[in-house]
């Protein structure tokens, strides 16, 4: 009989937190949940927190505190709200494991509180290690902590690895769906909409990562997170287009041996490895028949028609604080183009400019993170305002 483990989940009303709570849900056995955090959606948020009878919510949108708090008045469950109460419930000695499903920088410093707190982490917000993964990576190993990669391509990594021993591995191959543009030529990304970019061919995720699968900025940032969570030299990680998005991801050893995992573009199942590992699930939400999928495909990605790809291996060539300002520059200019405020190519633009005009700290500290966040986000805001 296994003891029941403490959950915190940052990010539950999101595509990730969801699907979190579905695979809690089908554990009532082995998961409690303590604490749950959201941003806005105040209401979904209370309803999860009555569902769960967990012991705290957080709204990390303080302007709705008071609608919260009312909304479960009749309940026992503490209420908080704001950034400081993030990082609270993320270091809580009430949980054992944060599943940090949060969207973009903000899930930095919750990950590490976590990490220092001593708490296994079920990691699907890769901003995390993009941002900080040298230093959040030694912090984990120092503290004896694991790193479960919710990310789909990093859990297939993750599964292809058992077993294996690490002097064995010549490559990592990422798989790339090639998101919503890939049958879009290079002379007509100029006039992509917001509409058009979030028309994901297979995956149906929050709004910022599926403008990131378009760019290929998403990939990127994979490679980067890959190169931290197995500890491998960037040239041994390759990226290939694989439309089909039925392998997640292969792992190439030195006999020439090659181990790749297959599904359905399903997160339950690795959300579900990352939370009851080293068991499996004993059902699928959903099974998956090989039969269904006679033809699958792979090719090389077009990199001059994605240079985000390129500038993520920059970035890691670079060190320190770069990547951090990779980041920074595309949750602006994501944000920018979401709102019709800029052109799909602003976003590679503004990146490119960040990157260009920004400091640079070698060895940086969780504190230089921030700056260097903080500058990008100003560089490519300037950026964007000097193209319209
Ligand atoms: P989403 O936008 O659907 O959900 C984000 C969640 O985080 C929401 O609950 C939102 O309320 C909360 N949140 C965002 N910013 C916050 C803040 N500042 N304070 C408090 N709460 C905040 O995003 P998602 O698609 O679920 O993605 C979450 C993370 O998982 C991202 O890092 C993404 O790259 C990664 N990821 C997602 C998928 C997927 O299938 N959706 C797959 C792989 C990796
Ligand atoms: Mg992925």
């Amino acid at each position: 009989m296994m003891a029941i483990e403490r959950l915190t989940i940052l990010g539950s009303t999101g595509s990730i937190g969801v699907q979190t709570l579905d695979i809690v849900r089908r554990h009532p056995e082995r998961f409690k949940i303590s604490s749950l955090v959201a941003h806005s959606r105040w209401r979904e948020l209370a309803a999860q927190a009555r569902e769960f009878g967990v012991e705290s919510v957080v709204i990390g949108d303080e302007s709705h505190y008071a609608e919260l708090k009312e909304a479960l008045k009749d309940t026992t469950i503490e209420v908080m709200a704001g950034n400081e109460a993030i990082n609270h419930v993320a270091r809580s000695y009430r949980s054992d494991t944060v599943v940090n499903a949060l969207v973009g920088y903000a899930g930095l410093h919750p990950t590490a509180l976590a990490i220092e707190s001593g708490k296994r982490i079920a990691l699907a917000n890769k901003e995390t290690l993009v941002v900080g993964g040298d230093i959040i990576m030694a912090e984990a190993r120092r503290k004896g902590v694991d790193i479960m990669p919710i990310d789909s391509e990093h859990s297939a990594i993750m599964q292809c690895l058992e077993g294996e021993q690490r002097r064995s591995i010549r490559n990592l191959i990422i798989t790339c769906s090639g998101g919503a543009l890939r049958d879009t030529a290079r002379e007509n990304l100029a006039n992509v909409t917001p509409e058009m970019a979030l028309r994901h061919p297979q995956w149906s995720m929050g709004a910022k990562i599926t403008i990131d699968s378009a760019t290929l900025v998403n990939k990127g940032f994979e490679v980067i997170e890959a190169r931290w969570l197995f500890d491998i030299e960037p040239e041994r990680i390759k990226v290939v287009i694989h439309p089909q998005s039925i392998v997640h991801s292969m792992v190439e050893f030195t006999d020439g041996s090659v181990k790749a995992q297959l599904g359905n573009a399903d997160m339950h199942t690795p959300i579900s490895y990352a939370l009851l590992y080293p068991e499996r699930a004993a059902e699928a939400m959903e099974h998956f028949s090989i039969l269904d999928y006679p033809t699958l495909t792979f090719a090389a990605p077009d990199r001059e028609k994605y240079p985000a790809l390129d500038i993520a291996y920059e970035c890691l060539h670079r060190g320190g604080t770069a990547a951090c300002t990779m980041n920074g520059a595309n949750e602006v200019a994501v944000a920018s183009f979401l709102g019709h405020k800029c052109g799909y190519l602003d976003i590679v633009g503004a990146i490119r400019y960040a990157l260009d005009n920004a400091s640079f700290t070698k060895h940086p500290t969780l504190a230089d993170y921030d700056l260097a966040n903080r500058e990008a986000r100003m560089l490519a805001e300037r950026y964007l305002t000097q193209k319209r």
